[in-house]
Order: structure tokens, then C-alpha cells, then sequence
């Protein structure tokens, strides 16, 4: 019978593993920095390693890659261990800078109107092991072509605060100079706004950005796009982010997703300067992939778009225009696994 193998980010195992095979500390360190901090391949980080066989790299399987034909960006379909599908997309964007996009869950229970995950329902968080190894496979996906990934943002399926630990628990390691070392100004978390949590993660790691998914500031349609908006109310959500600038000493990013005739007047751009006046934030634009579940909302036009990001800026707001990359494989989160999951295996 074989032996079960110890995943590579279960810090204890690893300890255990290493005493068990009276391995060098220093043969080990080289395998874990080798895969965390220069991404090589698994068989190169491992060739002259003697547990080799004793040790499970990788907590996903990787099952589709898709490749954009008209931009920089890479859709992974990856398999957890109960055969679950996820996603983490691969950016790389004209400036060089590579930034992942990491799923926290497979489905959200949050039902977003305008997200394809939300239409999904929830099926289960995400271990930490599974969030670092979208991180580690695509750092491999980008370092075989001879770059190097930069940024790690959690806005892939599932709202980040519905599994917190792990989220804090993988974030720890990101940051870790033992795991991936990243600066903490690579990393953003997204939230649609789970008030308490927002807090406690930002006493913790107060130097980790924050986005907020605001979309609307008419309670309303807030409330309307984002049924969670219920429990977590505007008024609260502005002292909220006063109280996270206190924290952190560093802007909030909120971010904008632009829907035709929903939030995207002048009279919405006002009510917006209106509602961050006083606040350290700086505005993210979006425009919007439609979805098939959400017949009802259609992207702004571009040139509409420009002008409610210039109305923004000509109020003194940091405001800056996403530019979605990913269009041709269906770059909305979560269309993609819902496609493959209707599909026979
Ligand atoms: S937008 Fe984020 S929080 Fe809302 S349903 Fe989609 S994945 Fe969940």
C-alpha cells in the first residue's frame, strides 16, 4: 500500500515529513523555495530531493486551460479532490505586471445578480491549500514563459469573508518570507461588503488592500444587485471604510461595475462624489461582461463609461477605468465552470 503523501502547504506535515526522512532542513528549504518563490516546475524543484514521492505539491488538478486570442489573460479550470470545478485566471497585463485572480469558493451563497457564480449557489469554501496552489500553478503557468507573477487578487467565485479563516490562514502565507514572501501591497482582497470581517481583517493585515464591490450607492439598487446589502447597510458601510482608513493608513478601492440605466447617470456619478467625500478611496470603473442569468442588465457604453469615470476625476476622485481582459473565455466568474459542470465528465 502507499504511502499517503503530505501536502507541501501543511506546515507541520512538512516538519513531520522532513524528521521521518531525516532530510537536510536546508535539501527541504530548497524544494519550498524553489516552488513558492521562483515558481520552477515540480520536477525540477524536486529532482534532487529525496521525499519526492512522499510529498503532494499540488491540491488541485488542473483539468482546462483556456487561452484568450485577443489579450493577455489564461483561464484555469482546476478539479478539488471531491471533484469540484474552480477557476483562477491568469492576467498579464501590457505593462508586463502579472497579477492572479484566486477563487475562494466553488459557487457564493451572496447572489449577486450580475455574477454568474451567485446563480450557482453555494457548494464549498476552498481550503487554504486550495487557494495557494491556484497562486503556485499559476506562478508555474507564467514563469515557464519567462514571467514573473506579481499580484494576487481575491476576485475569482466566492465572497472571500464567507471563508475567512482560510483566506486569513493563506494570506498569512502569501506573506510569509518561509512561503511566497509577497509584499502586502500585491495583494487585494474584494469583498461586496461583510462589515465585521472587513474589520478583523484589517486589524490583522493592515497593510493587505481591501476593495469594496459598492456598484450603487442608491440603497435600493444596491440592495437589489447585492441581496447581502440587506445586512450590511450603506450608512455603516461608509463609517466602515472611515474606520478601515484609520487602520490602515491607505485607500479603500471601490469598485464600480457599470450597468446601462441602473447606475450609470450623472445624477449616480453625483451621488457617489457626495457619498465618498471625506473618504481615502480610489474608483474602479468596470465595464460589464453580460451573463445569460441576468437578461435584464446590459453593459454601459463605452463612451458613457468614459464620461461617468471624467465626471468622478473632475470631483477631485482617484478614479481609474478597469479594462477587462478575458472577453473571449468568458471572463464573467464563474460562466466557465458552469458550462463545464453541465457537461458530462
Ligand atoms: S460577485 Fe462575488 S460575492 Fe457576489 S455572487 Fe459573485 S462571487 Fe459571490
Amino acid at each position: 500500500m502507499s504511502e499517503a503523501k503530505t501536502c507541501l502547504f501543511d506546515v507541520p506535515g512538512c516538519a513531520a515529513l522532513r524528521r521521518t526522512l531525516r532530510c537536510d532542513p536546508e535539501q527541504f528549504r530548497r524544494v519550498r523555495n524553489a516552488l513558492l518563490k521562483t515558481f520552477a516546475s515540480d520536477a525540477v524543484a524536486t529532482a534532487e530531493f529525496i521525499g519526492r514521492d512522499r510529498l503532494a505539491i499540488h491540491a488541485l488538478t488542473l483539468e482546462q486551460r483556456h487561452e484568450s486570442a485577443v489579450d493577455g489573460a489564461t483561464k484555469l479550470l482546476l478539479r478539488t479532490g471531491q471533484g469540484l470545478l474552480t477557476e483562477t485566471v491568469v492576467l498579464r497585463i501590457a505593462s508586463g505586471r502579472c497579477t492572479v485572480c484566486v477563487s475562494s469558493q466553488v459557487g457564493c451563497a451572496a447572489a449577486c445578480q450580475f455574477c454568474a457564480t451567485g446563480t450557482m449557489g453555494i457548494a464549498r469554501s476552498l481550503s487554504t491549500a486550495e487557494i495557494l496552489d491556484q497562486v503556485l500553478q499559476a506562478g508555474q503557468i507564467l514563469a515557464e514563459q519567462g514571467r514573473r507573477l506579481r499580484n494576487v487578487v481575491f476576485m475569482g467565485m466566492g465572497e472571500p469573508f464567507h471563508n475567512e479563516a482560510n483566506v486569513h490562514a493563506a494570506v498569512d502565507r502569501l506573506l510569509d518570507p518561509a512561503g511566497f514572501h509577497l509584499s502586502p501591497s500585491k495583494i487585494l482582497v474584494s469583498t461586496v461588503g461583510v462589515i465585521d470581517a472587513m474589520l478583523r481583517f484589517a486589524e490583522r493585515f493592515p497593510r493587505v488592500g481591501l476593495a469594496l464591490s459598492l456598484h450603487s450607492v442608491e440603497p435600493d439598487t444596491r440592495r437589489k444587485l447585492i441581496p447581502l446589502a440587506k445586512k450590511n447597510p450603506l450608512p455603516e458601510l461608509r463609517r466602515t471604510i472611515a474606520e478601515l482608513n484609520r487602520i490602515q493608513g491607505r485607500g479603500v478601492m471601490l469598485e464600480y461595475l457599470m450597468l446601462q440605466d441602473v447606475n450609470d447617470s450623472d445624477e449616480d456619478a453625483d451621488a457617489l462624489v457626495a457619498w465618498t467625500e471625506g473618504l481615502d478611496v480610489h474608483i474602479n470603473v468596470i465595464p460589464y461582461n453580460p451573463i445569460d442569468d441576468a437578461p435584464h442588465l446590459q453593459a454601459t457604453p463605452r463612451t458613457r463609461v468614459d464620461a461617468f469615470a471624467a465626471r468622478l476625476r473632475d470631483a477631485g476622485r482617484k478614479t481609474t477605468r478597469r479594462h477587462s481582459l478575458g472577453r473571449d473565455i468568458e471572463a464573467a466568474c464563474g460562466q466557465l465552470v458552469k458550462r463545464s459542470n453541465l457537461r458530462p465528465r
